[in-house]
């Protein structure tokens, strides 16, 4: 069987992420992998009670959410030593971007967080679920403590 070769890290920079992040990093560093990271924004659009979702994001917001998000990238790497090429930073759905940037990249394997959720949350699907069944290498759901 072989090692892993390059490790995904799927990062939403909550409060678990660290966890997270370390399991890939050490698992990256067992293998002797090439460790990337990954962040997604999500671009949803805005509610209105009048007019219904159909207002999207005003363009200067997007781009003050997508700065933000690669300061917060760019630390998080510079933290696991991750160079700048293997930061990725899309905007969308995450669950697609994850498993589109893991095919292109050829990602042998992609870290992520997983709550404990059951019933309606599953019904409706979290991240890691939709990465698990659509991702076409590995998926790591590392168990996170639900408070
Ligand atoms: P969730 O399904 O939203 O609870 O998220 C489960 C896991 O998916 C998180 O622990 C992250 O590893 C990953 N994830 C969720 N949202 C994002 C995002 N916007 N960008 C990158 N990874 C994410």
């Amino acid at each position: 069987m072989n090692n892993y070769q390059h490790i995904l890290l799927a990062a939403d920079f909550s409060e678990h992420g660290e966890f997270v992040a370390q399991k890939a990093h050490y698992l990256a560093t067992k293998y002797n992998a090439k460790l990337s990271v990954i962040h997604i924004v999500d671009n949803l659009p805005i509610t209105d009670a009048a007019y219904g979702p159909v207002i999207p994001f005003d363009i200067d917001l997007n781009e003050e959410l997508m700065n933000a998000a690669k300061k917060r990238l760019a630390e998080l790497g510079k933290h696991l030593g991750i160079p700048e090429d293997r930061q990725f930073l899309e905007m969308g759905n995450a669950k697609l971007e994850i498993v589109a940037t893991a095919e292109e990249q050829h990602v042998d394997l992609i870290v992520l967080g997983s709550h404990g959720r059951h019933g309606l949350a599953l019904l409706l699907g979290s991240t890691a679920n939709g990465v698990l069944h659509h991702a076409k290498c590995d998926v790591l759901a590392v168990r996170l403590q639900d408070n």
